[in-house]
């Protein structure tokens, strides 16, 4: 199931799925740097199985399935189910919104956006954006708790593009939350961080479109307290 890593959060007794490889090719991607260092074919993954026998021991009273997005097959497929079914915990998975997993047992999708215009998208992602879009829409009617994000770039995903994203989303339902993020350069690709102000206004930009909109400036992520509950050689 290209699980690689699982993460434990003892206070919030919350476990996140990491998978690996991803359907799209954003080249602003962090994992550009990673990938081509990476024997996939070295790398010790999970299936299903395994991934709940790692986590029974805590018993998680949420699991975040994260990072990347898999590829379609069965296992993904019945996974938030299966969570659900075990643990009754909360389900979330965090996604591109290309692929998505059965339903059932889902509490929560936060969908990126990475844009509008479906050339930007193509250009960005090498994908176009028509089935995320789709169905972003369609877990909104199925009454799946949803909330987005998108990343700002400047020069490749800018204010004008985010304000195309707000009012998509204002179409479906402006009380949807929605975070702009500020873009985290990654040594060697050709991307700037935006300015504080930059994010904040790209932010503001959208308020009339959308009622529940916050934005961020990331900097470091903070894994204090966080421990591994498996990992592969990525991380030694
Ligand atoms: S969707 Fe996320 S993980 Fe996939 S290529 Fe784009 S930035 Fe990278």
């Amino acid at each position: 199931m290209n699980i690689h890593r699982i993460t434990y959060n003892p206070e919030a007794n919350s476990c996140s799925l990491y998978f690996i490889g991803c359907n799209f090719r954003c080249t602003g991607c962090y994992w550009k740097k990673i990938y081509p260092e990476v024997n996939l074919k070295e790398l010790r993954l999970l299936d299903l199985e395994e991934v709940m026998e790692i986590l029974r021991p805590v018993s998680p009273r949420r699991v975040i399935i994260i990072s990347g997005d898999p590829h379609e097959n069965h296992e993904f497929s019945i996974l938030p189910k299966t969570l659900y079914d075990e643990f009754q915990c909360e389900v979330r998975l965090m996604t591109n919104g290309y692929i998505l997993p059965g339903l059932e047992g889902l509490s929560h999708v936060s969908l990126s956006i990475k844009a509008f215009s479906d050339d930007i998208h193509r250009k960005y992602t090498g994908r176009s954006n028509c089935i995320p879009l789709k169905n972003f829409a369609m877990l909104h009617e199925q009454g799946v708790g949803l909330s987005s994000s998108s990343v700002l770039i400047p020069g490749v995903i800018d204010k004008e593009e985010i304000q195309k994203i707000g009012r998509f989303i204002g179409g479906i339902d402006r009380d949807i939350p929605y975070r702009v993020i500020g873009y985290m350069p990654v040594n060697g690709l050709p991307y700037r961080k935006p300015t504080y102000d930059e994010v904040r206004e790209a932010a503001e930009s959208i308020n009339g479109s959308l009622a529940n909109v916050v934005f961020s400036d990331p900097k470091e992520y903070d894994y204090t307290g966080i421990v591994d509950l498996f990992t592969d050689n990525l991380r030694q």
